[in-house]
């Protein structure tokens, strides 16, 4: 699929057949596709964490606030009602695990506080919120036509880009520390959202702008990226390529980040950041790191 082609008509998902991949998927991939092949298995222990639930409950006030239109100060005065939820239903996990659930929400409401100063304002006037959108990357497998499906199996692009407007997608985030100009500019995160807004609303967005969440600084930085069209391609394809990979069922272990890297394992390839860790026979790597480590889910 390429940009000059979308909106791409015709197909439709079939989830009997069809492979979806989204970008936190590719992101699993380029890390370590083994990790993405054994998520599902016995003994994976899917990731909880301080960082990524402070990024799911800021993420909810700033998502509350913009379907309300209006300023959700009742949230902080009620937090545990809403927190529990997300840590059951989406970690796994309860109020009672967290560590410091008054430091918690306190820095909750102070990075709510400072969106609503600071971000809020230029988040007016937009065409989408939290719309989850579609893309048609490509065909399929082949052979899933002599097992029964009655036409092409596909792979599909998925995604939820938080804002969409007429000149820009922005989208939220929360960082330990300030995000560089490059991590903008080499996410594909952007690249693929520009694609899938052209399929779903037909408007050709090459502009994207991250609002990060700096938390050792209490502040919000903007940060403006654009995208070529052939950088869009290229972003299109690699994800095609994750998705025929992921439909078939390819998942090498990658745990070095390059194979001339004299086998240093790669920080993700750690009991604290790899949920397969314990139920992986590729991780033992002749690089005197100590194996009998066992991975446990836990919040810092
Ligand atoms: S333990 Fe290492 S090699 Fe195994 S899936 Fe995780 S990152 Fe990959």
């Amino acid at each position: 699929m390429e940009w000059k082609n979308l909106p791409a008509h015709g197909a439709s998902y079939d989830a009997s057949w069809d492979t979806v991949i989204r970008q936190s998927t590719i992101g699993q991939f380029q890390l370590c596709p083994m990790r993405v092949g054994l998520t599902n298995n016995e003994g994976f222990l899917s990731p909880v964490n301080e960082k990524m639930v402070f990024g799911t409950c800021t993420h909810y006030l700033a998502e509350q606030d913009l379907v309300s239109g209006s300023e959700r100060l009742d949230l902080l005065t009620n937090m545990g009602e809403w927190v529990e939820p997300i840590l059951s239903e989406q970690y796994d996990w309860s109020l009672d695990q967290v560590y410091d659930p008054i430091a918690f929400f306190s820095e909750l409401g102070v990075a709510y506080r400072t969106w609503r100063q600071q971000v809020h304002p230029l988040m007016k006037g937009s065409v989408a919120i939290e719309q989850e959108m579609w893309l048609p990357l490509g065909e399929g497998n082949n052979s899933y036509l002599s097992a029964g499906k009655p036409d092409q199996a596909m792979i599909w692009l998925k995604g939820t880009p938080d804002a969409v407007y007429e000149d820009r997608i922005v989208d939220l985030k929360t960082s330990g520390k300030a995000w560089s100009q490059a991590k903008a500019d080499l996410s594909i995160q952007a690249s693929l959202y520009m694609s899938l807004t052209k399929q779903e609303l037909e408007i050709g967005i090459r502009k994207f702008t991250f609002y990060v969440y700096d938390r050792s600084k209490s502040r919000w930085d903007t940060i403006d990226t654009e995208r070529t069209v052939p950088q869009i391609n290229a972003a299109l394809l690699t994800a095609y390529n994750y998705g025929l990979q992921h439909e078939a069922k390819i998942y090498p272990a990658t745990p070095v980040p390059e194979a001339n890297f004299n086998k240093k394992r790669g920080w993700y390839c750690q009991p604290h950041f790899c949920g397969a860790w314990n139920i992986c026979d590729s991780k033992y790597i002749n690089d005197g790191y100590d194996y009998t480590k066992v991975a446990i889910r836990s919040w810092n």
